[in-house]
């Protein structure tokens, strides 16, 4: 994550902007010819509560050797008086032609993407880690969420290494979720040691920063954040680690589905009309920059009457698995509604450790079990697509 120093700034002048671009200037370029001010690659500054927060834009396929860039950019601003915590972050400059771009919707299966920003190549692999694969949704508050912290949960009880990474910047719910909260520590290399509980390895921008802090990012700073909070973490060895998209299918989506080295996408979504023309503007989003999506989960799908038991289809059940249908991708299952699932999340102990036998439960297990036969394939065979049949 952001790497920093803290220092006492108790009765100092405030740091202004200019006072930090000025000292920033003694910080060489990429090239090592011209400062990274005057080159124009100092981003987002912005200081707010004694942090200095800025992310610095780098050609894609230097960022890797520019740490000590980053360090050096760090180290000049720290010591400035009145500055307290400074976070760095490298950002990679968009390349021509990668330009976010709005997916269209569209209405029913297609022979081929069409051509569009693709997976980057530099989406370099995480060492240790299998399986990165994102859930998404189209909106927020469709339970995507406590879908990935109860997959995860029921994977890890099936056996596999697993991970989460909140990368729900402004409404971070993975500390709640998971009854975690407080800042990780930092190791070697100011690399963070991420929380685990119920031996699930976490990591969230909740553990890091306050609420307000993340609100106030812009595109690019919540990139940069997220590309630390994946990448300058002790993972260790996972099977696969899950990230808990932004909801929505915007430019932050699009980019990170660009950048990151997804294995696939799962997307998340209640069985309602309007939820599924969003779900559907998330599996196009995957499809045009080629990763897979492993497939659809229906949240909410109906409710089981908790005193006579019976089902009831409060919503029109089924549309999810039609709509995966539709688009010819693979339904994994549905998740009741259910207060009891509420109240477990609430209290910070998800259904899978309160009461692994619970129906909720049972469901996440039923998932979990359809998307292991593809976990079990490497990253290259389960990007392989599937042949389609084309019905005109
Ligand atoms: P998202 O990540 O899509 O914004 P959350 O997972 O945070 O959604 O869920 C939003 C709200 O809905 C939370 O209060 C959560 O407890 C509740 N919720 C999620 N899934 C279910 C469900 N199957 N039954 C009942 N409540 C649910």
């Amino acid at each position: 994550m952001f790497k920093g120093h803290k220092k006492n700034s108790s009765q100092q002048e405030p740091l202004t902007q200019a006072r930090v671009l000025e000292v920033l200037k003694q910080v060489k370029g990429p090239q090592k010819q011209g400062n990274i001010v005057d080159l124009g690659l100092v981003k987002d500054l912005l200081i707010t509560d004694n942090k200095v927060i800025f992310s610095i834009e780098v050609p894609q396929e230097l960022a890797p050797q520019l740490e000590g860039m980053r360090a050096a950019a760090e180290k000049v601003v720290s010591v400035l008086p009145g500055a307290g915590q400074v976070l760095v972050a490298l950002t990679a400059q968009a390349q021509k032609g990668q330009s976010p771009v709005k997916p269209p919707m569209p209405s029913k299966p297609k022979a081929a993407a069409p051509a569009a920003p693709r997976q980057s190549k530099d989406a370099l692999a995480i060492p240790g880690v299998r399986h990165i694969i994102a859930v998404a949704s189209g909106k927020g508050g469709v339970g995507k969420s406590t879908t990935s912290v109860n997959m995860a949960l029921a994977l890890s009880a099936q056996g596999l290494k697993v991970g989460i990474l909140d990368a729900d910047i402004y409404g971070p719910s993975l500390p709640k979720l998971m009854g975690v909260s407080g800042s990780p520590t930092v190791g070697e290399n100011n690399i963070i040691n991420p929380h685990e509980a119920h031996g699930i390895k976490l990591m969230s921008i909740g553990f890091l920063v306050d609420d307000s802090a993340a609100m106030i990012w812009r595109g690019p700073m919540i990139t940069s954040a997220l590309n630390q909070m994946l990448r300058e973490v002790a993972w260790g060895e996972l099977d696969v680690l899950i990230i808990d998209m932004p909801p929505g299918t915007g430019d932050v989506q699009l980019t990170m589905a660009q950048r990151v080295p997804l294995s696939g996408a799962i997307v998340v979504s209640t069985p309602q009309d309007l939820a599924l023309i969003d779900a559907r503007r998330a599996i196009a989003m995957f499809e045009k920059t080629g990763i897979k999506i492993l497939g659809v989960v229906e949240n909410m799908s109906h409710f089981v009457c908790p005193s006579c038991g019976e089902r009831h289809d409060i919503f029109a059940t089924g549309g999810a698995k039609e709509e995966a249908d539709k688009q010819a991708v693979p339904f994994l299952g549905e998740v009741p509604l259910s207060m009891k699932l509420r109240e477990y999340s609430d209290a910070g102990t998800p259904v899978l450790v309160a009461n692994p036998k619970a129906p909720e439960a049972v469901s996440y297990n039923a998932i979990a079990r359809q998307l292991q036969p593809m976990l079990a394939m490497s990253k290259d065979q389960l990007a392989r697509p599937a042949p389609k049949i084309i019905f005109e």
